[in-house]
């Protein structure tokens, strides 16, 4: 068996009298693509947010590489090796595609502003190149001088990805990464993602587009009205009659 990078164990969060997680366990292994589906509203963001430290579950634990992560504040939890991609981007839309990429370059792990004047020179060139590598890596290198407001929602969503993985990240989460792109965007993402995916990065993907899922994902959850309730393969998941009911049946 893989190793287990991430272990989510009987999270439970409520927002009032809301119950939006409850006895969530969760169990990602090295390597993998791992995928939340659910209905609207069954919790699946929430339990991205309180993975990268934006929530505090009520009770439970989040562990990474040994780490407990609701210990962890946003940015350490970043600084562990865990990215993600939220449901709105969130790019700085009055500085260029290249800008964008470079700010996540310079306050990551290896970005240190500390280095002497030639290895930092070395370094900054180095970080430079790394960024127009990852837009290039997402199809978005022609655009690089371009001001980020510009862009449409599916551009901005992968200038979002190329500053996640300017960071090289062990963990990368991505909450629908595909809403709101055509089918052709939507394609190329899919294959961007099945690329990282062969440099063996570790993924948690939220995607409502079956589609998608089928094609990524090596393990499935299902989550509905907050909890867990069907963790497997594609095919198992397919297979689940619970699944169909709550989630795979009617619309989909
Ligand atoms: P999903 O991503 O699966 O659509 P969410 O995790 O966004 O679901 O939401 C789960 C439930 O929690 C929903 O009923 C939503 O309205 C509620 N919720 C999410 N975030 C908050 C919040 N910050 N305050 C209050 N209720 C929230
Ligand atoms: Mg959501």
């Amino acid at each position: 068996m893989k190793n287990s990078v991430l272990h989510v164990t009987d999270v439970h969060k409520s927002f009032g009298g809301l119950q939006a997680l409850s006895d969530v366990d969760l169990n990602v292994e090295e390597g993998t693509t791992h995928a939340i589906i659910g209905p609207n509203g069954a919790g699946k963001s929430t339990l991205l947010n309180v993975c990268v430290g934006r929530l505090k579950p009520d009770h439970g634990h989040v562990v990474f590489n040994g780490e407990v992560l609701d210990e962890h504040t946003p940015d350490e939890i970043n600084q562990l090796g865990v990215s993600r991609v939220f449901q709105t981007p969130e790019i700085f839309p009055d500085l260029t595609l290249l800008e964008n990429v470079l700010i996540p370059a310079f306050a990551s792990r290896d970005g240190s502003f500390s280095l002497r004047p030639f290895s930092k020179l070395r370094k900054e060139t180095e970080i430079r190149d790394r960024a127009e590598q990852a837009l290039a890596d997402v199809g978005l290198a022609a655009l690089k001088d371009r001001e980020a407001a510009a862009l449409s929602r599916g551009d901005k969503r992968r200038l979002e990805l190329a500053m996640c993985l300017i960071q090289q990240p062990k963990l990368l989460l991505l909450d629908e990464p595909t809403a709101g792109m055509s089918r052709h965007d939507t394609n190329r993402t899919v294959d961007l993602l099945k690329t990282i995916k062969a440099r063996g990065m570790t993924k948690v993907i939220i995607e409502h587009d079956m589609h998608v899922v089928f094609s990524l994902a090596d393990k499935i959850s299902v989550l509905a009205q907050g909890k867990i309730i069907a963790s497997g393969t594609p095919d198992e998941i397919k297979g689940n009659p619970k699944v169909q009911e709550a989630y795979l049946g009617g619309a989909h």
